[in-house]
């Protein structure tokens, strides 16, 4: 790493710390990032999974923020077409809701406020109807259709890394931050990698993205005078085999004002949720808990025809939301906006920390913090990144896309090819080289997982374990039985690891 101080040490490889790493080494600037366990381990993979601006944050006059974020969405869709795609949501409406007039208004506003659309407009909608209240009870006779978008979290973080790594970024994954202090108008850091001993490096600007950890790690740095809190408030989602066979999601008004989302998943699954539960640590914010299930089940079950139980639920995950302390009673009405705190030393070392946000807003997060750097970095470039696609999202049309590859790889099956463009987009050919059978990717694991991307998970996107590459790199793993996915962990084992 040598005695020569970097320009930026980034901490915390979640969507936030990716995005401005990202950001910063394609403005010239000399940049580290550490994370401590797998990239996008933490809340980054355990969202609702949408590029939205956020419907129910007109409801709480939280303009400034629902407009920004649909304005991104359409910079997002344009930059990752592969892993961002657009969603219609089908707001089923009754008597007991939100009055029509309120909806409607909202709606009106939701299309306009970003400014000009690519998606569809909302519109009115009567039922039954023969794709709009598929899996509905026949009680509700009408409801509203608008248009959002839905992410692949997990993958659009490492989208993020693998730029800033190829922009001359260096990633550090299963590396912790340890602690910092100013020297000599330079940051001296301690990072320490799981394998390996500790390293100190200096860095001439330090940036705390760690998400729920974030005042966990301003507790390590000496002499910083950040005071604002974080809001830790868990949010939880379960995952059941899929509600109807079209491609729309819900949106549901639950009687506590509350909305709950019911979102097609992985082709053959319904992804619902979430919950907003306060919590008082990190540890307690990583499981969904018995009442969270069963809340989520009876908000579906007011709507669904076929009622779910709890022995439906395949697979469940639970995230906490690191929200800015804004001082707000109600865990539902604390803004989602970010907040960006800067402290420095005479003008130099600055500390840049990161609170609360959006997986949507992350690039204009990423670009404010550059920003609020640059006078430190008076040779940093200008903004970029609202034009460079990400890794993978070169492809102007993907549906075209989708088609050539699975005319090229036409004896490897279109569903197998299928679910390498969704995760690799134009960087499928990378993955799947000139094999023309299925033999030539070596072992299947299940699932459409094979010997041959795995082993490029390993190489290219610093996968370790199975979980990185079964729940992070793919979500192959809700798709494969136990002994499958202990296929993958044998494989991926090194000499040495334990049982
Ligand atoms: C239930 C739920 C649903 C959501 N749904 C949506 C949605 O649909 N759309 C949307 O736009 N947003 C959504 N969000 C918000 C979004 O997920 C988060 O705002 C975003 O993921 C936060 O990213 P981050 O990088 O700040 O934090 P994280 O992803 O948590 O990343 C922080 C990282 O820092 C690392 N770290 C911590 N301490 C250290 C240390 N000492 N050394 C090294 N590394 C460290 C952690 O391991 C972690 O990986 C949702 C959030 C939740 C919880």
């Amino acid at each position: 790493m040598g005695t020569q101080a970097l320009d930026l040490l980034v901490v915390g490889g979640g969507i936030n710390g990716a995005g401005i790493a990202r950001d910063a080494a394609g403005r010239g600037l000399a940049v580290t990032l550490v994370e401590q366990g797998d990239l996008a381990s933490a809340t980054s993979s355990g969202s609702s999974k949408l590029i939205h601006g956020g419907l129910r944050y007109l409801e709480q006059y939280q303009f400034k923020l629902v407009r920004e974020a649909l304005m991104e969405r359409e910079v997002l869709l344009r930059l990752a077409p592969h892993i961002i795609r657009p969603l219609l949501f089908v707001l089923p409406h009754d008597a007991s809701m939100r009055p029509m007039w309120m909806i409607r208004a909202g709606l009106w506003l939701y299309d306009r406020l970003g400014g000009p659309i690519t998606l569809p407009r909302s519109v009115p909608v009567t039922f039954p109807h023969m794709e709009f209240s598929a899996g509905l009870k026949p009680d509700f006779r009408s409801g509203f259709v608008y248009s959002d978008c839905r992410v692949d979290d997990a993958r659009l973080t490492i989208a993020n890394a693998l730029s800033a790594r190829a922009k001359g970024a260096t990633i550090l994954t299963r590396t912790r931050f340890e602690g910092a202090k100013r020297v000599d108008g330079e940051w001296e850091a301690r990072i320490a990698p799981r394998a390996g001993a500790a390293q100190t490096l200096r860095a001439k600007a330090l940036v705390n993205a760690a998400g729920p950890w974030v005042v966990d790690v301003l507790d390590r740095i000496q002499g910083d005078r950040i005071t604002d809190k974080v809001r830790l408030v868990k949010g939880s989602h379960i995952v059941v085999p899929k509600v109807h066979s079209q491609r729309h999601a819900y949106i549901l008004q639950n009687p506590d004002k509350r909305v709950v989302f019911v979102i097609p998943y992985e082709n053959d699954f319904t992804l619902i949720g979430t919950t907003d539960v306060p919590v008082a640590s990190i540890d307690e914010g990583t499981r969904i808990t018995t009442d969270e299930i069963r809340y989520l089940i009876a908000a579906a079950n007011r709507f669904l025809m076929k009622p779910l139980a709890e022995s439906d639920v395949v697979s469940t995950y639970a995230a906490v939301r690191p929200l800015y302390d804004d001082g707000s009673a109600n865990p539902s009405e604390v803004t989602r906006d970010f907040v960006l705190k800067v402290d420095h030393d005479a003008f130099k070392a600055p500390l840049l920390t990161v609170f609360g946000g959006k997986i949507t807003t992350y690039r204009r997060l990423a670009e404010d913090a550059m920003k609020l750097l640059e006078n430190y970095f008076p040779e940093a470039g200008k903004p970029w990144t609202a034009t460079e696609v990400l890794p993978g999202g070169d492809v102007r049309n993907f549906n075209a896309f989708r088609d050539d590859m699975q005319a090229r790889y036409t004896g490897l099956g279109r569903n197998f090819v299928d679910g390498v463009v969704r995760r690799h987009g134009s960087r499928t050919p990378q993955v799947l080289g000139d094999a023309t059978l299925p033999e030539a990717l070596g072992r299947h694991f299940g699932g459409g997982l094979t010997q041959r991307e795995v082993e490029y998970f390993v190489a290219e996107e610093w996968a370790e374990t199975a979980d990185d590459v079964l729940w992070r790199r793919t979500k192959c793993g809700l798709h494969m039985r136990e002994d499958e996915r202990r296929s993958v962990a044998e494989f991926l084992r090194k000499p040495g690891d334990s049982e």
